[in-house]
């Protein structure tokens, strides 16, 4: 009998429930890394006992340090989360009327230009980086156009040179949404250091999180002056100067990101051996590809970023996911549809300008799960159930 009449196993779904499920829990892409919990515990009793809690706490102070030590970065100003940490940068910018972002991107960076008031000009991506094709950034500038945010997605770098040139000729103000680009290096220095501004995510499902929190880096002192009087409501010592906002990190958040911090080499090494499982399976099954970067960078292989060639899977990308949260495997569709195709901005007519390579990585793209919440026998039988169903599928076709 052929491998093509053998009669495959009931688990193409989904009529999968309770007990027959892959995995009895789900699988979550992004369940967070975290340092051990003792450790943990005992650093908030210490914060708990010292009774200061925020505004710019020992702990803040000492993971702001650590983190710009780490990158070599001169300033590091940690701040509530990466959304309000882009608008205050797109605010201490001084930006308006239109940027260019990427469409191919979490919504949150295109929101926090739209709460700045500035309209977020669409550009589409290169489709070997997923990242601002550069010559589609300079054909889209114009006369409202006041700066480019380019986001390292899967914490790989943007196209950073051509980019600087492009802002340097227009004189426009260059910088990054690094949420994913946490100890991620780009020509051996690290990302946090490039642009005028680069914005990290420390959330629960990013490498290195905070429970909710994030940073702005910048060699500029000047910036990073005005950044900590934007994070802290406008306030230069008790006097009033800028419409600031409430975006400081708390003692506790800033305790677990330096407790995470202690942990880094093993979330990293957790991160590259799933990364190495996950390219094991699916190297033998047709029409999936596990997306790969340059391996000379520092990398911290966070996303599990698969491209499915429905033909030869045998199913598209949106069957093949329903599949996997038929078994408890949570994979996600990032980013689908793309920013320009999501309220408010695709009303707003952003939506009739073709992207094509983003519209193309919206459809085909998902991530698989990893982080320390992942072990290797886990990826072996995503990979066993990933080969049945293109064999189910195939077979059906
Ligand atoms: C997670 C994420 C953000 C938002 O970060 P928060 O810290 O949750 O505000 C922004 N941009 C990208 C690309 C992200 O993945």
């Amino acid at each position: 009998m052929s491998s093509q009449d053998a009669p495959l196993p009931p688990i193409g779904l989904p009529e999968a429930t309770g007990r027959s499920r892959l995995f009895a829990e789900p699988l979550h892409v992004g369940r967070p890394n975290l340092a051990d919990a003792n450790e943990l515990l005992n650093d908030f009793r210490v914060i708990l006992e010292r009774r200061w809690l925020t505004n710019n706490g020992p702990c803040v102070k000492e993971f702001e340090h650590q983190v710009a030590a780490h990158l070599g970065v001169r300033n590091c100003i940690a701040v509530s989360n990466a959304t309000i940490g882009l608008q205050i940068t797109i605010a201490a910018l001084g930006l308006s009327g239109e940027v260019i972002v990427p469409s191919f991107t979490f919504p949150a960076t295109v929101h926090a230009l739209a709460w700045q008031g500035i309209r977020p000009i669409f550009c589409d991506v290169d489709l070997s980086t997923h990242n601002l094709a550069p010559a589609s950034v300079e054909r889209l500038i114009g006369p409202q156009t006041t700066g480019i945010l380019g986001v390292h997605l899967w914490g790989n770098a943007c196209a950073i040179e051509p980019l600087t040139e492009i802002a340097r000729r227009h004189r426009l103000a260059l910088f990054f949404d690094a949420a994913h680009a946490f100890d991620c290096s780009h020509r051996g220095r690290m990302i946090g250091n490039f642009g005028s501004a680069e914005v990290f995510s420390f959330h629960a499902t990013k490498f290195l999180n905070t429970g909710e929190g994030g940073a702005v880096t910048t060699n500029d002192d000047e910036l990073a002056a005005k950044l900590r009087r934007l994070r802290n409501f406008g306030l230069e010592d008790d006097q009033v100067v800028d419409v600031g906002i409430n975006g400081k990190m708390n003692e506790f958040s800033a305790a677990m990101g330096l407790a995470s911090l202690r942990h880094r080499e093993l979330f990293i090494a957790r991160n590259h051996s799933n990364f190495a499982a996950y390219r094991d399976v699916l190297r033998s099954i047709p029409g999936l590809s596990l997306v790969e970067h340059p391996t000379t960078e520092r990398r911290n292989q966070q996303y599990i970023v698969v491209d499915v060639d429905r033909h030869q899977f045998g199913m598209s990308r949106d069957e093949l996911v329903t599949a996997l949260h038929a078994q408890n495997v949570i994979a996600k569709r990032y980013f689908f549809p793309g920013c320009h195709r999501v309220e408010p901005y695709k009303s707003a007519g952003a939506a009739s300008t073709p992207l094509t390579n983003t519209e193309a990585l919206c459809e085909r793209l998902f991530q698989l799960p990893t982080g320390t919440a992942v072990s290797r026998n886990d990826i072996e039988r995503i990979g066993e159930f990933l080969k049945t169903l293109t064999a189910r599928a195939r077979h059906a076709a």
